[in-house]
């Protein structure tokens, strides 16, 4: 059998972190077994599926790197297939009309729940003579389930799991409005969609015996399933905003990379041994199911983080740098050639100390800066009186540098230090705080290099003749 895996979202307007990962292991899976990862949009809810909606998906989905491989499945537009399919049940005796009044139905839910009981469909159409409908009347289409027995599935993440089928009532499977429920489309569509594996979050775990009665109905084979878990915030408790990040956009927006987020989403709940860094293609060679943990994940921002860092420094600089540059532009910073060619120089030291694009940013903004510089307090600190003077005695010895870059400025620094009898640091300190606006960069030397010589002359000009 062929692998066919399919993400199967409802679009709510953002991208969860949980849906996120259950789109990664359906992509990593397929990818793996050398089969398909399929995409279908769950717009059912016309009211919530806009456009922005949707799109909020896709743009999730290219920015974490998840290709799929067919033509989007759009579930509204498959509705008369949903129709035909009930209405074969109902032909084959595994379905019936239920006539039961919006009013009828919540008595029922009324007394069940006054008599301690589950609200459940009582059956009541089931065996009725269809001639006791009501002429024109409004109907639903139920499916005739079994009353006894049990319904098993064979989940691969959670085992077996089993249900007595006299707890599931006779679910509603089309409308009276002609449309499907969840259940009966999603089984429609994964069966017409070929899907061998459904790879989803726990929460739709009982959903599973309930599409597994329509699949025998139909006398569909049905697909494998495996439910992950849920991820949880870190204290345990439902993930939430009060804990932090939630979506793919809210990621984004704190400057974490797609590989490193997919990277900690397969971490979580997944494991292969010691392997905590694993490039995309080490992750396909490695991910299947029985890897995936059964129970709930925790969210860990700081370990996150620590991922991102690594995912920067592996990072290539001129993508570094375009992310950067536009991020700055973003800022309302202009960003100029030269001040994006600066960036490039000097992105191999800015990337060893970031956590995340943002502190690259924050840290690479002084490149595309111009004079005067503003400068933070402790930079300010440094720029008294004598280290003025001193800086512009080293500018002096700066200025005639062939080649400007940071070996030939290292030992100019040195030569300068040991003139005037100061150590390198006393030098630096004031040197960077000059040229940057603040007291931390990447080593002095790499700093002017990128800068070039005519813009560090500036800045320490500004510095001294301000
Ligand atoms: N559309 C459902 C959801 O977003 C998922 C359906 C499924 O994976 O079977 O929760």
């Amino acid at each position: 059998m062929s692998v066919r895996t399919r993400f199967a979202p409802s679009p709510t307007g953002l991208l969860h972190v949980g849906n996120a990962r259950a789109a990664l292991f359906n992509f990593l899976f397929a990818r793996h077994h050398g089969g398909a990862f399929l995409l279908r949009i769950e717009d059912t809810d016309r009211a919530r599926s806009t456009q922005h909606a949707v799109d909020v998906l896709l743009d999730g989905l290219a920015w974490m790197g998840l290709e799929w491989d067919e033509p989007t499945v759009y579930q509204s537009a498959r509705q008369a297939r949903h129709a035909e399919v009930a209405h074969a049940l109902l032909a084959a005796g595994h379905a019936y009309r239920c006539y039961c009044t919006a009013d009828e139905l919540r008595a029922m839910r009324e007394q069940a729940t006054a008599e301690g009981r589950a609200p459940r469909y009582d059956g009541r159409w089931r065996d009725r003579d269809p001639s006791d409908a009501p002429a024109g009347a409004p109907f639903t289409i139920r499916l005739r389930a079994p009353q006894s027995g049990e319904t098993v599935v064979h989940d691969l993440v959670q085992g077996e799991v089993r249900v007595a089928n006299a707890e599931l009532d006779d679910m509603i499977i089309l409308r009276a409005d002609g449309t499907p429920t969840y259940q009966h489309a999603v089984v429609v569509d994964d069966h017409d969609m070929a899907v061998s594996h459904v790879i989803r979050g726990d929460d739709h775990l009982t959903n599973s015996f309930r599409q597994a009665q329509i699949y025998a109905a139909m006398g569909w084979q049905r697909p494998e399933f495996a439910h992950l878990p849920l991820i949880h915030g870190p204290d345990g408790g439902k993930l939430s905003k009060r804990h932090g990040a939630q979506s793919v956009v809210e990621f984004r927006d704190q400057g974490i990379l797609p590989e490193a987020l997919c990277n900690y989403l397969l971490r979580l709940g997944w494991g292969h041994g010691d392997a905590e860094i694993l490039s995309r293609e080490e992750q396909i060679a490695l991910f299947d199911l029985d890897g995936v943990g059964r129970s709930a994940a925790r969210m860990d921002y700081v370990k996150l983080a620590q991922v991102n860092g690594v995912w920067l420094r592996r990072a290539g600089d001129a993508r570094l740098t375009a992310e950067v540059t536009n991020a700055l532009i973003a800022r309302g910073t202009p960003v100029d050639e030269t001040a994006a060619a600066r960036i490039l120089a000097l992105m191999g030291g800015l990337k060893e100390r970031a956590k995340s694009l943002l502190d690259l940013t924050d840290s690479a903004a002084f490149l595309a800066a111009s004079v005067p510089l503003t400068f933070e307090p402790k930079a300010q600190a440094l720029l008294s009186p004598e280290n003025r003077m001193m800086l512009r005695d080293l500018a002096a010895e700066l200025s005639p540098i062939e080649p400007f870059d940071a070996a030939a400025i290292d030992t100019a620094l040195r030569r300068f230090a040991d003139r005037v009898g100061l150590k390198l640091g006393q030098v630096a300190q004031p040197l960077r705080a000059a040229v940057t606006g603040s007291t931390m960069s990447p080593g002095i030397d790499a700093t002017l290099a990128a800068l070039g010589r005519d813009e560090t002359l500036a800045r320490i000009g500004a510095i001294c003749n301000g």
